[in-house]
């Protein structure tokens, strides 16, 4: 790219980083770096967002023309009553178990004309990876995606184990 050209952009923060990473992506560079564009979803993630999916959890949704706003139940709980939802909006809490309450409801916000991997949640697992069986799951329950066969093989309420999943095991051959 041309000294000239990169300058031109120079009022606009946002264009630099889009030429900035084409730079990075173009594979034909030395130094050209792998970016991840989206978040990745593991098999364990895949399940418990099957499972979250599956679960009977009620779910407050307040659209607008922008976005959707899925109020979730938290943790094991399975319905958000009126009351804590408008205490949950309007974040004021008279006492500390009221404070306490607050973080029994997560709020997942989507963007209608967005993928749904960029929506955003406020739990502590998207604080840290940018995605969560909320996003994931709620996608499923919305049909925007579908999980793999192999996320559907464990018993729900069960939780996937770490690692590579254990391969069927071979019928006996020879007797
Ligand atoms: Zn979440």
């Amino acid at each position: 790219m041309e000294v000239a050209q990169y300058e031109s952009y120079a009022s606009d923060g946002e264009i630099i980083q889009e030429q900035r990473a084409s730079i990075d992506r173009d594979s034909s560079s030395v130094n050209s770096k792998q970016f991840a564009t989206e978040p990745t979803i593991t098999l364990q993630l895949w399940t418990s967002s099957y499972q979250w999916a599956k679960s009977n959890k009620n779910i407050i949704c307040i659209s607008s023309d922008s976005t959707k706003i899925y109020y979730i139940p938290a943790h094991h709980l399975q319905s958000v009553s009126q009351a804590d939802l408008n205490r949950y909006k309007k974040q004021k809490f008279t006492t500390f178990n009221l404070f306490k309450k607050s973080f029994d409801i997560w709020c997942l916000e989507m963007e209608n004309d967005s993928h749904w991997k960029r929506s955003k949640c406020n739990c502590p697992a998207f604080m840290k990876n940018f995605i969560c069986k909320h996003v994931a799951g709620m996608s499923i329950r919305l049909k925007y995606c579908k999980p793999s066969a192999a996320a559907k093989t464990i018993p729900i309420g069960e939780k996937r184990k770490r690692g590579r999943p254990s391969k069927a095991r071979p019928a006996l051959l020879v007797q």
